[in-house]
C-alpha cells in the first residue's frame, strides 16, 4: 500500500483518474481504544460495518478482541485473519450448515436468535451442546436512530416469555440482546430499550448472563451532531447497574460505524459541472451507496493545491455518481467553494463504516488504489484536540 502524509498531497501527487480509498490507520486505533477503555463492559465489533482484514488486525491490536459476525463468510474471515478472536455469530436467521461450522470448525460458542425455529436450528447442529452462550433478540424501538432496525429482527416484548424460558434450558448462559437502530441520537434510545429488557426479565423470571445492547453508537456527519459517547456509557452503564441480572452478569456492545467510521475516506475527481450538479467519478454503486439511496449526508473538501477550505462561502451541490443509471444520484447538500470546476479532487470523509464495504464493480467503475495517510479524519467524536482544530462550516464539531 502506498503512503502519503495527507489527502490533498494524494491528489497532487497521484492526480488519479480513478477515486482512491484513503486509510487512516490512527483513527481507527484510537476509536477502539476509547471502546475498550470506556465502555463500562466489552465491546464487539460488528464485522459488516467493514471487514478489511487491515482493519480487523488495527482493532485488535487496540484492544478489540471480540467480534460480531453475520455471515458464514464473516466467520471464516475473522477466523483466519485474527485465529485468537472470540466471535459472536449474531444474525438471528442463520443457516444450519453455517452454524454447524461455526461451531465445529471454528470454535464459536455464541449466537443469537428471535424464533423457537432458530432455537430448535442452534441445538440440532451443535447436536445439543452443554456449552452455549445463546442470546435472545429483543424488537425495541428505531425512535432515537437515524436507520431503524425495528421491523426485521427481534422478538416482541409480549411473546418474549416462553423464547426466554426455554432458551435458558438450552444454554449455558443466557444473553438479551437488541438493537436501537443505527446512529442513535440520543442515549435515552439505550435507556429505553433497557427498560424493555427489564421488562422481559421479569416476565420470564429467568436468570439473565448478559446484558447486549448492539450497535448504534454514532459517529459525526453533517447535520448529525451526537452528544459525546461518554454520555451514551453512563446511561448505558446506570441503567445496566439496575437490572434484576446475577452478580456476575456482562453487559456487551456491538459498535460497528462508530468503531470504522473514521478509518476511510475517498478522494474522487469533478468530470463534469452543471450548474450546482458535480458528475464525479463514484457514486451509489461505488462507496456512497447511503448517500444515493437514504440521502445520507457525508462532508465534503475541495483538494486543491494552494486552496483553504476554511472561511469561505460555500453552495450547496448535489453529485451524479460515473454509472449510466439515474438513480445514481446524491441530493447531498454537499457544500463546497462556487468555483469547483471540471479536474478538481474532493474528498468525501467518514466513508469507513457501510461505504467502502458496499462497493460493487456495476458498469465497470471501481476503486482498486489504496493510500494509508496520516492526517485527521475530517471529523472525529475522539479528537482531544477538538478546541485547537478550526471548524468548518460543513463538519459538524463535537464538544465534551
Ligand atoms: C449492523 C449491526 C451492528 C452494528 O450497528 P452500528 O449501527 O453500525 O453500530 C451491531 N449488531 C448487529 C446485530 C447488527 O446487525
Amino acid at each position: 500500500m502506498h503512503k502519503h502524509p495527507s489527502a490533498l498531497g494524494v491528489a497532487t501527487a497521484l492526480k488519479p483518474a480513478a477515486p482512491v480509498t484513503l486509510i487512516r490507520p490512527q483513527a481507527a486505533a484510537r476509536a477502539a481504544r476509547f471502546f475498550a477503555e470506556k465502555f463500562p463492559g466489552r465491546s464487539l465489533y460488528a464485522v459488516k460495518a467493514n471487514p478489511s482484514p487491515a482493519l480487523l488486525l488495527t482493532l485488535w491490536d487496540n484492544g478489540i478482541t471480540h467480534y460480531d459476525v453475520a455471515s458464514i463468510a464473516e466467520v471464516r474471515l475473522v477466523a483466519e485473519t485474527l485465529p485468537e478472536a472470540k466471535l459472536c455469530f449474531m444474525h438471528p436467521v442463520k443457516a444450519e450448515e453455517a452454524i454447524a461450522e461455526a461451531y465445529y470448525v471454528h470454535g464459536v460458542r455464541t449466537f443469537s436468535l428471535d424464533t423457537m425455529e432458530e432455537l430448535d436450528k442452534i441445538v440440532r447442529a451443535t447436536d445439543a451442546a452443554q456449552d452455549l452462550e445463546l442470546c435472545v433478540r429483543l424488537r425495541v424501538s428505531s425512535d432515537h436512530a437515524q436507520l431503524s432496525l425495528a421491523s426485521k429482527f427481534g422478538i416482541d416484548l409480549s411473546d418474549a416469555r416462553e423464547l426466554l424460558m426455554a432458551t435458558r434450558q438450552a444454554a449455558d448462559a443466557l444473553g438479551i440482546c437488541f438493537h436501537v437502530g443505527s446512529q442513535a441520537m440520543s442515549p435515552h434510545a439505550y435507556t429505553q430499550a433497557i427498560e424493555r429488557v427489564r421488562a422481559a426479565i421479569v416476565d420470564a423470571a429467568v436468570t439473565v448472563d448478559i446484558i447486549d445492547v448492539g450497535g448504534g453508537f454514532p459517529s459525526v456527519y453533517p447535520g448529525m451532531e451526537p452528544p459525546a459517547l461518554e454520555h451514551y456509557f453512563d446511561a448505558i452503564h446506570r441503567a445496566f447497574e439496575s437490572l434484576p441480572v446475577s452478580y456476575s452478569s456482562e453487559l456487551w456492545c456491538e459498535p460497528g460505524r462508530a468503531l470504522s467510521a473514521e478509518y476511510s475516506s475517498l478522494i474522487v475527481r469533478v468530470e463534469r459541472r452543471r450548474g450546482d450538479e458535480l458528475y464525479i467519478n463514484d457514486g451509489a454503486y461505488g462507496a456512497l451507496f447511503d448517500a444515493a439511496h437514504i440521502g445520507w449526508r457525508f462532508p465534503v473538501k475541495l483538494l486543491r493545491d494552494g486552496h483553504d477550505n476554511d472561511g469561505e462561502d460555500l453552495i450547496p451541490f448535489s453529485f451524479y455518481g460515473p454509472t449510466c443509471d439515474d438513480m445514481d444520484h446524491m441530493a447531498g447538500p454537499f457544500l463546497l467553494p462556487a468555483d469547483v470546476q471540471t479536474g478538481d479532487y474532493i474528498e468525501v470523509g467518514m466513508l469507513g463504516a457501510y461505504g467502502c464495504a458496499m462497493r460493487t464493480g456495476f458498469n465497470g467503475f471501481t476503486a482498486e488504489t489504496l493510500v494509508v495517510v496520516d492526517d485527521a479524519p475530517m471529523a472525529s467524536l475522539y479528537d482531544d484536540a477538538r478546541e485547537a482544530a478550526p471548524l468548518r462550516a460543513n463538519v459538524v464539531k463535537i464538544g465534551k
